[in-house]
């Protein structure tokens, strides 16, 4: 099989074919949907999870001369996203009908926009393990989300589920700017976590809240001009985008390097078997008859309501980022980590307002993240609270405990989320930072190993390791390190 070796030549992700290399080119129209308690022009409720088809108006169900009401909100949220995403918000926009049939359709159509969206070009800056890059944003639109058609309840019959018709959905397009499936998921981690500070979408995969349309093609490396695309429909984790994108772009090198061409058409991935397949050829906008809803007026923005959003925007990943560098002396990688989500910057912050910025880093970014992994929890249903994070560290930092130490009282914490305070005074961990009680322990072990001391004196450096060891021994672990070095080194020389 051709195109089925991957390098990453410096960097770069190419598919290696039998007649050269290939550069993959990708552009994803992401659907997500807009955080709000109702829909985009009905009062019904968006919750998920609610038995089919309670949440249906009549709006919602194309009940005849039922008339859309545009919800204030749902525009709001679009234009925060616009901005959070460096666009341009057009203060003019239009809702165009995208005419399909489909049962879980009851209108006949979608409404959409078209040739005028509410938000135009923006960009989006990736953080890549070789540096920055900046991905373009074509256009963000509103539209209503379709019902669900299920299929698989019954043998002979597919049931119809409307509680999403009519959901708000932002569609966010890129340009074809992406060119790996690690940038795909750059991209789509970065979008979702700019989402969430935004509070604009919850970036819920699982329940179907960021999906995307992957556009793929490839062109031999370094052609500047673009192959024909293929577009894969509605693809709901980043695994499957990735799975899909590897697949695709080695079919269409085979095809290509056999001399035939790709036909420009709609596939859906198979995440079973892992392949895409053809589901359409793909339908060009006049199939759709896009017109303007002639129920709904053309969309005019306030320059103020804009100016007052943007007034109110709150830090963003990319600002916090900078802000953490300067003010806690973090690396670009670990400022990255640490606001890569709202709750994990809320949280750091919260320990370092206290305590030790170094040891708290470490311990976030170690330790606590090991345990989230491990619980497949995040970081808010953590056990181990920012309060009790800033205990831990302070027990360290004023000597109470030692680094090692503070390991087997988080592990206590991290099941049971007592505080590390009534953890170390429970098992009686506290480090022995006595001067007077060490000098007595290391005064026994020095008359109990005269040999050991004159080989010492006579320059067997080495033994010292040998002497904190017996220290250390006898401390049960809890001598102060530091303390009982330089109690040693006094001892030794005289
Ligand atoms: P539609 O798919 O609805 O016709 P567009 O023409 O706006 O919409 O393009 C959709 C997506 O396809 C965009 O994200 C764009 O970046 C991407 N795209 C366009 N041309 C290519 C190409 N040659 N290869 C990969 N992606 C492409
Ligand atoms: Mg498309």
């Amino acid at each position: 099989m051709v195109g089925k070796v991957m390098t990453k030549e410096k960097r770069k992700y190419l598919i290696e074919g039998e007649k050269g290399k290939w550069e993959v080119v990708i552009g994803l129209e992401v659907h997500a949907q807009v955080s709000s308690n109702s829909k985009l022009f009905s009062g019904s409720s968006t919750k998920f999870g609610a038995e089919p088809n309670t949440q249906v108006s009549l709006v919602d169900s194309a009940f005849p001369g039922m008339l859309p009401v545009i919800n204030e909100f749902c525009i709001q949220q679009a234009i925060k996203t616009g901005l959070g995403l460096n666009a341009k918000i057009n203060s003019y926009s239009v809702f165009d009908r995208k005419n399909y049939f489909y049962a879980d359709l009851p209108q006949g159509y979608q409404i959409s926009q078209y040739k005028n969206p509410i938000v135009g070009e923006g960009k989006i800056t990736l953080d890549l393990p070789n540096g920055t890059k900046t991905i373009g944003i074509e256009r963000l639109h509103l539209e209503q989300d379709a019902g669900k058609s299920i299929h698989d309840l019954d043998p002979s019959n597919t049931y119809v589920d409307l509680n999403r018709s009519g959901v708000a959905l932002m569609e966010i397009v890129s340009k074809p700017d992406l060119s790996s499936p690690d940038e795909v998921n750059a991209y789509i981690k970065k979008l979702r976590s700019i989402m969430r500070y935004l509070g604009t979408c919850d970036g819920n995969m699982q329940e179907g809240s960021l999906r995307a349309d992957v556009n793929v093609s490839v062109r031999k490396e370094g052609n500047k001009e673009l192959g024909t695309r293929c577009e894969i429909k509605n693809v709901n984790s980043i695994k499957f985008m990735q799975m899909a994108i590897i697949y695709e772009a080695q079919r269409q090198v085979e095809l290509l390097e056999s001399g035939k061409s790709i036909d420009q058409e709609t596939r859906l991935f198979d995440t079973k078997k892992n392949e895409t397949r053809s589901m359409r050829s793909k339908e060009d906008a006049h199939d759709y008859r896009y017109f303007p809803d002639p129920d709904l007026l053309p969309l005019n923005l306030d320059k103020e309501l804009i100016e007052n959003i943007k007034k109110n925007l709150p830090e963003l990943p990319d600002q916090k980022k900078e802000r953490f560098i300067k003010d806690y002396s973090l690396t670009a990688y670990e400022a990255n980590v640490l606001v890569s989500e709202k709750e994990i910057s809320y949280y750091f912050e919260e320990v370092v307002k206290t305590s030790d910025i170094k040891l708290a880093k470490n311990w976030i970014m170690g330790d606590l993240f090991a345990s989230l992994n491990e619980k497949n929890i995040s970081i808010s249903q953590s056990p181990v609270t920012a309060k009790k994070m800033a205990q831990l560290v302070d027990s360290i930092s004023s000597g109470i405990v030692s680094g090692r130490t503070a390991k087997e009282v988080f592990e206590i914490m991290k099941e049971s989320g007592e505080e590390p305070s009534k953890i170390i005074e429970s098992k009686g961990l506290q480090q022995k930072s006595d001067p007077k009680e060490l000098e007595q322990i290391i005064e026994k072990i020095l008359t109990e190993n005269k040999d050991k001391v004159e080989q010492y004196k006579s320059g067997k450096d080495k033994l010292f390791g040998f002497f904190v060891g017996q220290v250390m021994k006898i401390s049960g672990g809890k001598a102060n390190p530091q303390l009982a070095n330089q109690i040693l080194k006094d001892k030794l020389k005289k």
